[in-house]
């Protein structure tokens, strides 16, 4: 693979815009600098003729309804596309080698094929291997590099931290809840933001004792908390893994009791988008979840393509709406209505609804406008450690006449 592929532009092709969106975001911490998505073989063939600077690398799915991948190899042949090309599919490991055979009798330039989910890893491992030098991934990317070795070491020294976000009723303009979120303070290489060592800890099955300590931390905020007369809700993420194992409520319970905590102070959130996926079975256990009362939040609403009809037979309490879900509304009519109508439907199956990334006065005003009932973002409080809340609600008063004056 070419150094300047980093100066290039590199096409995702597939399907659902889910896969598009975290496969972006995996490209970017990479250090690409111009990562295009498209949904479509047509769309895909006009970004080839059309963006600058050129498409040197395309990553695309073999199953697409409509045009699907193999159409897409004879049709990029016949544009005489130079570029690299990286399969992925979700079919088994002998489709993906054929279909590669294929793409290479047709003289174009494959580095590789692999199965979906697509994972950080593996995208590095042949991304790296087809680099002049393989060392360029690392020093491009302005996001550090970390190992699943790296992450286990920090996870054993108990390193990670975390940190709180206010959750702030509109109504009565008081805090009500914390968002806890995971902090790693490397020394070495200055702090990581979760979005790199989460799916490093989900692609290695380290999300689990990586769940427990951050709950364990939270929960003894929360105690603390709770002995200095502070009534917060304690709003903790959660991977989907954890709602693949069975033994996931009665662990909770169980380290949240040896703690000192109180299970019906916690919120979980879970991410939308990844919810959608398989609903059976993790549908017991959220269930399992309700009945200790843990109240249950969708996060990341409108970034998935779920329907709201899908939520209406998920036992949850509260809707996150996204924060790009959010921003998008106030430049698109289009957008603003059908955040509204989540909303509407929301409140209709009595959920409680926060939106995210209000980081302005103009937006607090927009989501109050729509009837969410509480706010998280920035233009509140950015994320803080445990320490400096107690200080931060004692400011509250005096930040609220300032914020809203
Ligand atoms: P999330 O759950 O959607 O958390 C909200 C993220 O938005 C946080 O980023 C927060 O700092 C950021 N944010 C809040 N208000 C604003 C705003 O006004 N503007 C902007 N631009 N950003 C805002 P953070 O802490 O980097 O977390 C990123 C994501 O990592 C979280 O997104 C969550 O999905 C994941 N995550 C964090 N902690 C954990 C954890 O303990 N377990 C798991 N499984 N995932 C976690
Ligand atoms: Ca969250
Ligand atoms: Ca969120």
């Amino acid at each position: 693979m070419d150094i300047n592929h980093f100066e290039n532009s590199v096409l995702v092709i597939d399907d659902e815009t889910f896969v598009l969106e975290t496969t972006a975001i995996i490209l970017e911490r990479m250090g690409f600098k111009h990562v295009l998505t498209a949904e479509s073989v047509e769309q895909a063939l006009h970004m080839l003729a059309n963006s600058q600077p050129v498409i040197k690398l395309v990553l695309t799915d073999l199953n697409m309804p409509g045009a699907d991948g193999l159409e897409l190899l004879r049709r990029f042949d016949d544009h005489g596309y130079q570029g690299d090309i990286l399969l992925f599919s979700g079919e088994d490991s002998q489709t993906l080698r054929m279909a590669e055979n294929l793409a290479r009798a047709r003289n174009l330039s494959v580095i590789g094929a692999i199965a979906k989910p697509l994972k950080l890893a593996a995208l590095s491992v042949i991304l790296s291997a087809h680099s002049p030098q393989t060392s360029t991934l690392e020093k491009q990317s302005d996001t550090p590099w970390i190992t699943p070795e790296m992450l286990k070491s920090a996870i054993d020294a108990k390193e990670l931290e975390t940190w709180f976000q206010p959750k702030i009723d509109i109504a009565s303009r008081e805090p009500v809840g914390m968002e806890a979120l995971a902090r790693w303070p490397n020394s070495a290489l200055g702090p990581i933001s979760p979005d790199v060592f989460i799916p490093v800890a989900e692609e290695t099955g380290l999300i689990h004792s990586l769940t427990y300590q951050l709950i364990e931390k939270a929960i003894k905020f929360d105690k603390q908390w709770r002995d200095q007369g502070l009534d917060l809700k304690m709003a903790i993420n959660i991977s989907m893994d954890s709602l693949h194992d069975t033994s996931f409520p009665d662990k909770l319970d169980k380290l949240v009791t040896d703690t000192g905590g109180k299970l019906s102070n916690l919120q979980l959130e879970v991410t939308e988008s990844r919810l959608m996926e398989d609903l059976v079975r993790p549908l017991e256990v959220l269930l399992r979840l309700r009945m200790k009362k843990i109240s249950l939040s969708i996060d990341d609403f409108g970034t998935g393509h779920s329907n709201l009809t899908q939520l209406r037979d998920l036992p949850f309490n509260e809707l996150k709406l996204d924060r790009s879900y959010v921003h998008e509304a106030e430049n698109s009519t289009r957008s603003a209505m059908i955040l509204e109508s989540s909303v509407d439907l929301a409140k209709k199956l009595e959920m409680t609804i926060v939106a995210e990334g209000v980081d302005s006065l103009e937006a607090w005003q927009r989501v109050e406008q729509l009837k969410c009932d509480q706010v998280q973002g920035y233009y509140t409080a950015k994320p803080m450690p445990g320490g400096e809340v107690p200080a931060w609600l004692a400011s509250w008063p005096e930040l609220r006449r300032k914020l809203f004056s």
